[in-house]
């Protein structure tokens, strides 16, 4: 069971999230399930930083946004991997590793999954 009410320091990311469930609600039906993709991989990238580079919150909050689903525990998990800081999804490595698994490039055709540029870290 998933406590109904948010820890209290929900209200620090509340804004933000706020911000991002709008973006998802205001997504079109013609917009690509790219678009959705990235947004909900900004939203988890955006407590990944809240809580372990800037540790702003607390880890209450960050499970009870895992089981909320709010954020991808998954993905963000990958993060924390070397080479992996800025994986773009879980689809991307899961069968067999994607094209999309070198360092960004501007001029890189999009993966086919989820639009990703390249997202293997440059260093
Ligand atoms: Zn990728
Ligand atoms: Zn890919």
């Amino acid at each position: 069971m998933v406590a109904r009410k948010p820890p209290a320091d929900y209200v620090k990311v509340q804004p933000t999230l706020d911000a991002f469930a709008k973006k998802l609600k205001d997504l079109s039906r013609d917009d690509s399930l790219w678009e959705v993709l990235k947004i909900n991989h900004q939203r988890s990238r955006y407590i990944y930083e809240m809580y372990y580079k800037k540790k702003l919150i607390s880890k209450e909050l960050y499970s009870w946004l895992g089981k909320k689903k709010v954020i991808d525990i998954n993905l963000i998990a990958k993060w924390r991997k070397q080479g992996y800081e800025n994986l773009c999804c879980l689809k991307c490595i899961s069968e067999k590793t994607c094209i999309c698994r070198v360092p960004h490039q501007n001029d890189f055709k999009q993966c086919v999954n989820c639009g990703c540029k390249g997202c293997a870290s440059s260093d």
